[in-house]
């Protein structure tokens, strides 16, 4: 495959004004399936949490999964949606070997929720809002793994494997409808809005919204027009983009792209592409016109579904408070630097400090841990946060400690270390290896009169004003601790010292 011409970005942008429209893909949590009384659960044995209707034996009827529903309206109505009073299933008819039915029940013309609005707030500061054309229920499909190629595609593939428990677990998908005037900014602007709606559907408690295991997952469309032309150019659709970072290079990629073929006089191809987090660009997939037929009709063996005025307003009652506001009372509690907060935010930590502050730590310590040495150590370890052994409880407890004075900064890095490891909680840690700091003055004291004997010009030096030369002597009683000591009151005491005598 040879590699795209890109246009270089500043320059698309010049040209060219970008539209996007994004898709996002929500898995529920609830206990069974969507369509039957399976267990929906992740990393189980393949093909054991299946049964005769999300396998679709003839003659297996489907019921629907009330949580779902319910799940679905939460949604639906955080996102400024209103609720259809009756919203139909429909059947979706392909073939694929990833579902047993030859179709996907899904919505087609009925969603449960539609023409919402949200306000996404990208890294600069400046706030989106994205309307939403519609939230509406379906099921998932199985998953299939081709084993023996190369890529991991089907293209060379020499066989398929094919797991069915994931077959029926219910989805939402959220569309967007067309998102303008973002200009340079709808990289980030696509990857905020996934990340708030990852905040929201985790605040509602309705997914697990973890990305890696494809939770959430997002499908980026994007097109170009001249600037000043009235008229959308054809969109290319990104399928299933899977963490936030790539959601912004892949439609950075794909504005590059574009742009280029444009301005050489080329035509977009409307298709679906495939992103490689390897390369760090697309694929071509597979051709999509918009009439591509799935030959919609309504299920028959599912009875509409009308929730009452009743049900929908007690799901409204139980909102959670909306990320946006909660960002902002937050700040306030934090008293972080605006800055701060915003750096704390683009990096996804929120979530783990407000956590850590919830267990006891000081906002500014846990802002410190997670956006320092935790960060660092996620990053050169290619991970997200979320994936590294080690809770928010744990954070504080570690922040906590040093506070207290208990250990020094130096000996809190090394005991993050062993919490990562799994060697237990920070408190455990220190206890058992013996990492608490010397506070006993008299230990110190004697170790500081020990480094004096080998260094008798010292105390001289530090009468004479030259307190470096306490530096010395404070490096030789940190030895002598093995850094188990607080440096400031090493140095402290020794200029006591000197004054005394
Ligand atoms: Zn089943």
């Amino acid at each position: 495959m040879a590699k795209a011409n890109l246009m270089d970005y500043e320059k698309a942008i010049s040209l060219f004004e970008v539209v996007i429209g994004l898709e996002v893909h929500v898995e529920l949590n609830t206990k069974t399936k969507m369509f039957c009384g399976c267990r929906n659960e992740f990393g189980e044995e393949p093909n054991t949490n299946v049964c005769p209707v999300c396998i679709g034996l003839p003659g297996s009827l489907p019921t629907v999964n009330k949580k779902a529903v319910e799940s679905s309206i939460s949604i639906g109505l955080a996102l400024g949606c209103q609720i259809a009073p009756t919203g139909r299933f429909a059947r979706k008819n392909y073939f694929y070997p990833d579902l047993a039915k030859n179709f996907q029940t899904s919505q087609y013309d009925e969603p449960i929720a539609f023409a919402g609005a949200l306000d996404v707030e990208v890294p600069s500061g400046k706030v989106f809002t994205v309307q939403i054309e519609r939230a509406h229920m379906e099921e998932d499909a199985g998953k299939l793994t081709h084993v023996g190629g190369a890529t991991g595609r089907i293209q060379g593939a020499e066989y398929s494997l094919v797991d069915y428990n994931r077959a029926g677990v219910p989805l939402v998908e959220i569309v967007t409808k067309p998102v303008f005037g973002a200009g340079a900014e709808a990289p980030e602007l696509a990857a905020a809005y996934v990340r708030s709606i990852r905040e929201i559907v985790r605040a509602l408690g309705v997914s697990d919204a973890r990305m890696e295991r494809g939770n959430v997952r997002c499908d980026a469309n994007v097109s170009l027009r001249p600037i000043g032309q009235e008229k959308l150019g054809t969109r290319t659709e990104t399928k299933n983009v899977n963490s936030l970072r790539s959601i912004e290079r892949a439609v950075r990629y794909e504005i590059q792209r574009q742009a280029q073929i444009l301005a050489d006089g080329g035509t977009i191809i409307q298709e679906t592409r495939h992103w490689h987090e390897d390369k760090g660009s697309t694929s071509s997939g597979r051709p999509k016109s918009d009439a591509d037929d799935y030959r919609y009709f309504p299920e028959p063996d599912l009875v509409p579904v009308m929730p009452s005025n009743e049900l929908i307003e007690s799901l409204r009652a139980k909102l959670p408070e909306n990320p946006a506001d909660k960002r902002k009372r937050l700040a306030g509690e934090w008293g972080f630097a605006e800055m701060e907060f915003r750096d704390v935010v683009n990096a996804g930590l929120l979530d783990f400090i407000e956590e850590a502050v919830a267990a006891g730590a000081k906002p500014q310590a846990a802002r410190k841990w997670y956006s320092g040495e935790i960060a660092r150590i996620a990053n050169s370890e290619d991970k997200d946060v979320s994936e590294l052994n080690i809770t928010p409880a744990q954070v504080a407890e570690l922040a906590n400690l040093v506070d207290a004075g208990k250990i020094n900064d130096r000996i809190a890095r090394t005991v993050l270390a062993e919490v990562l490891a799994g060697k237990g909680s920070p408190e455990e840690i220190v206890k058992a290896q013996g990492l608490e700091v010397v506070s006993d003055d008299g230990a110190l004291i004697a170790a500081i009169d020990e480094a004096l004997a080998k260094q008798p010009d010292v105390l001289e030096k530090i009468r004479e004003g030259k307190l470096q030369a306490a530096g010395a002597v404070i490096g030789a009683v940190m030895q002598a601790m093995k850094g188990q000591a607080d440096a400031a009151r090493v140095r402290e005491l020794v200029l006591e010292r000197a004054n005394q005598s």
